[in-house]
């Protein structure tokens, strides 16, 4: 689907809102801090800029964020798990402005962490930014997932399979599926317009899931580190346009 110039605009301040939510969730990232407290920190900035949450009440969803800590990929439901010394945090948030949609995640430490969660911290990131680079016209969809494979492989780590990107506008999940790996098939070609939330969940160990009992969750089914980065993107003549930045 390509979107208008206008319909660009409204995507580009729900990204805007989406990036003031990191912001604020990220500066509140300390030990003793619950993941309840980072989720009331985003629903105040969603209240203050006048955006309603796609998060809240999607397929029954309880919360505004997802709070993702060591183990758990994504879809974490923010409670009272406290944020200790050493933890990796997972943070999703989402907003709606004028009815387009933002979505972008991101992962950080709390306090000081072991050198392997920050080189996963670093690689999932870069993947991130590699599978962005891919965002151009004319180019096939499943290069974005092959580039984001590649830098997270060849730093020995593995990619989720069940989980992956989508494309994003009056709804949070459109077609097509952006898969963060080569899907075996060849994905449609870019065009100016067309809008995506591209987001590699890289784990230390191997790349099989389960998902905890709430039903949300969803962990490492080896105990290991798993992070998670996203951003939605468009894709414009001047190259791809990050709209889930400040
Ligand atoms: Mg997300
Ligand atoms: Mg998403």
């Amino acid at each position: 689907m390509r979107r208008s110039a206008d319909e660009l605009n409204k995507m580009r301040k729900a990204g805007k809102v989406v990036a003031e939510m990191h912001e604020a969730t990220r500066a509140a990232i300390r030990p003793g801090v619950t993941t309840m407290q980072l989720n009331e920190i985003a629903a105040e900035v969603l209240a203050k800029r006048g955006a309603r949450s796609n998060f809240l009440n999607y397929h029954g969803f309880p919360a505004v964020i997802c709070t993702s800590p060591n183990d758990m990929i994504v879809h974490g439901i923010p409670g009272g798990y406290v944020l200790e010394e050493g933890d990796i945090i997972s943070i999703d948030c989402g907003a709606i402005v004028e009815g387009y949609h933002g979505d972008a995640a991101f992962t950080a430490g709390v306090g000081q962490i072991s050198s392997e969660a920050s080189r996963l911290i670093e690689v999932t990131e870069r993947s991130l930014w590699a599978g962005i680079d891919e965002l151009v016209i004319g180019n096939r969809l499943h290069e974005v997932g092959r580039a984001v494979q590649k830098v997270a492989e060849s730093a020995r780590f593995s990619v989720v399979r069940e989980y992956v990107g989508h494309a994003i506008g009056t709804a949070m999940h459109e077609s097509p599926q952006v898969p963060n790996y080569w899907p075996g098939t060849p994905g449609p070609t870019l065009k100016e317009g067309m809008v995506f939330a591209i987001e590699p969940m890289v784990n230390v160990g191997s790349y099989e899931t389960y998902v905890l009992e709430d039903g949300w969750g969803v962990m490492t089914q080896d105990g290991a580190l798993s992070a998670h980065f996203e951003h939605t993107i468009a894709v414009t003549k001047n190259g791809p346009e990050v709209f889930t930045i400040a």
